[in-house]
């Protein structure tokens, strides 16, 4: 089913192996024709895209202009693919691109993240033969043109602006609308789940300095002084209370920061054994995942001195300051 906004914004449901089913992509039918995100590269998602422009009476080569809000296999995975076949050029935050070109050689980095944080061996092992199988639902991207915060986009009867969101990437950006007080945000909000900041492998310099959290969290107040009547994400539901589900996530946040105090209060622990506390019984391929969410939190409560860190055969234990 495909959903129309404002007569002209039309979202189509790509699908994805992955928990969340679904990524949105967006098909703004004004020139130069846009495309917000595209999917992963696999032959589903393929299809479903072309299907739904047919739809539309539009084809792949109808694309004039692909924007990707953040380099996620599932956001920009296709994208390559499609303006190989239509000619469109690609506009992405360079931090992103960056990412996305170096993903392949940062694999040896994340391995020593991991390590470092605790995980055990065979699940480092897992959890990076997953990302690495997953990378190949993605091409990396040859050209790109620069998106920086506060750059205009054109279309022919409306301006768009981008918004530089770090947080859950360091180089996500939202596109606002403001005539339609509308935000396109791909994963910096979504409406089920609470967006996780993730770690940032390739720019990653150890031991620690994550400010993953901080920046999301910054990026969410910078979202909350906007006039937003309605939110577009990447994945899931369009959002109308855009105030309340900001206020949702930040006491979210709160709380999981004092169950991370309380999990230290029974003493000192790696973010591994933290996330394991926080998530029971998450599968190997979220352990990136769960390790980033504990690391952003521990990040945050070691700069306000509440807790510090102590590295012991080549690993980080975090204890509370007496
Ligand atoms: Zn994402
Ligand atoms: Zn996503």
């Amino acid at each position: 089913m495909i959903q129309t906004f404002f007569d002209k914004i039309y979202k189509i449901e790509l699908p994805i192996p992955f928990p969340m089913k679904t990524t949105n992509v967006y098909w703004i039918d004004e020139p130069p024709r846009t495309l917000v995100d595209t999917g992963l590269k696999t032959d589903a998602s393929f299809e479903m895209l072309s299907a739904g422009l047919k739809s539309l009476n539009f084809s792949i080569s109808s694309i004039e202009r692909i924007l990707i809000t953040h380099g996620h296999i599932d956001h920009y995975g296709q994208a390559q693919k499609l303006s190989s076949l239509s000619g469109a050029p690609i506009y992405i935050h360079p931090k992103e691109y960056g990412k996305i070109r170096s993903i392949i050689h940062s694999f040896g980095t994340l391995r020593s993240i991991l390590l470092r944080n605790g995980v055990p061996d065979d699940l480092v092992h897992q959890a990076i033969r997953f990302i690495e199988s997953a990378q190949k639902m993605a091409d990396s991207l040859s050209e790109a043109f620069f998106l920086e915060d506060g750059d205009s986009i054109s279309f022919a009867s409306m301006t768009w602006k981008t918004i530089l969101c770090p947080g859950h990437s360091s180089g996500l950006v939202c596109f606002y609308w403001p005539e339609k007080k509308t935000l396109f945000t791909g994963d910096h909000l979504l409406k089920e789940i609470t967006p996780n900041p993730v770690l940032n492998v390739p720019n990653h310099k150890p031991p620690l300095h994550y400010p993953s959290l901080k920046e999301y969290l910054s990026s969410l107040q910078k979202i909350e002084s906007l006039d937003i009547d309605l939110i577009l994400p990447g994945h899931g539901e369009e959002i109308y209370d855009s105030k309340g589900l900001i206020q949702k996530i930040t006491h979210h946040h709160q709380e999981r920061m004092a169950h991370v105090l309380s999990i230290l209060s029974q003493g000192e622990k790696t973010p591994y054994e933290i996330a394991m506390d926080l998530f029971p019984g998450v599968p190997p391929f979220e352990v990136f995942l769960g390790i980033s969410e504990a690391v952003g939190h521990l990040e945050i409560l070691r700069e306000e001195e509440k807790v510090r860190v102590k590295e012991k055969d080549g690993k980080d234990y975090y204890l509370l300051v007496a």
